[in-house]
């Protein structure tokens, strides 16, 4: 590199500082995330859930909880997942979207892609109309809009819609979230994922209530096969010392 052009990189840095996707703060040119938050995030690796998407140890599904065929995430929603995830709701930070994104669609090429699985769409999880008028944006849709650009599969918008407002979630118990969020979505444009297999996008699955909803209405609508890909999945903080026995003896460790 030339020394004008170092110069301007330089200035440019300057100018326009990269930022962490997760947190924010300013990293070096050389740095994906800042250490503080390299230090939190948590890849899930195998043995994983064919179900959930859950690393297999917090996981407790069973085959037929789900309308959904499979979820699969890049990361554990821990705290600085949860800063990344906050700053792309709230931040309008396009930096974090394509950090969960292109995590997202390589483990959409891995676990799906490579195996022999066609994608026909990609959809996010609508919001209620309301809320996304107050918001600006929908971060389902922006996670979705990038899953598909990087696996070259049709973005799908408007065809599933949230058409009625309901409790946020994450204030319910398990058992409450199955209940407030049944019939809630609806498809607007069934002839539009007729026979399709569906990629479904979000953000952060917990008990997977809302995933299994959106599949279901699409399902219904004439859909093929639903398979989700979240950017993280909530796992519980500490896992039961009988269960982490029990594992690490099924596992060999
Ligand atoms: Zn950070
Ligand atoms: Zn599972």
């Amino acid at each position: 590199m030339g020394m004008l052009d170092e110069l301007k990189e330089n200035m440019g840095d300057l100018l326009f500082p990269r930022r962490c996707p997760l947190c924010g703060a300013v990293i070096n040119r050389n740095e994906r995330i800042c250490s503080k938050c390299s230090k939190d995030v948590e890849f899930i690796r195998r043995p994983i859930c064919r179900i959930c998407g859950r690393p297999l140890y917090s996981c407790s599904c069973r085959r037929g909880d789900f309308a959904f065929v499979r979820n699969v995430s890049p990361l554990v929603y821990t705290k600085a997942a949860k800063r990344g995830i906050h700053r792309m709701k709230f931040n309008n930070a396009p930096s974090s979207c394509t950090y969960f994104g292109k995590l997202m669609a390589n483990v959409v090429l891995s676990e799906y892609i490579d195996i022999g699985i066609d994608f026909d769409c990609v959809i996010g999880v609508p919001m209620y109309a309301e809320d996304y008028r107050r918001r600006g944006y929908n971060q389902a849709t922006l996670l979705a809009k990038t899953v598909a650009e990087e696996i070259e599969v049709p973005h799908y918008v408007n065809v599933l819609v949230k058409y009625r407002k309901n409790r946020p979630q994450h204030t319910l118990s398990f058992q409450e979230r199955q209940s407030n969020i049944r019939g809630v979505y609806r498809v607007a444009r069934p002839e539009a994922v007729r026979g399709c297999v569906v990629l479904l996008c979000d953000d952060v699955t917990t008990s997977g209530s809302t995933l299994n909803e959106c599949a279901e209405t699409l399902l219904d609508a004439g859909a093929r096969a639903v398979y989700c890909v979240t950017a993280t999945v909530a796992v519980m903080s500490e896992m039961p010392a009988i269960k982490a026995a029990a594992f690490n003896a099924a596992w060999g460790f």
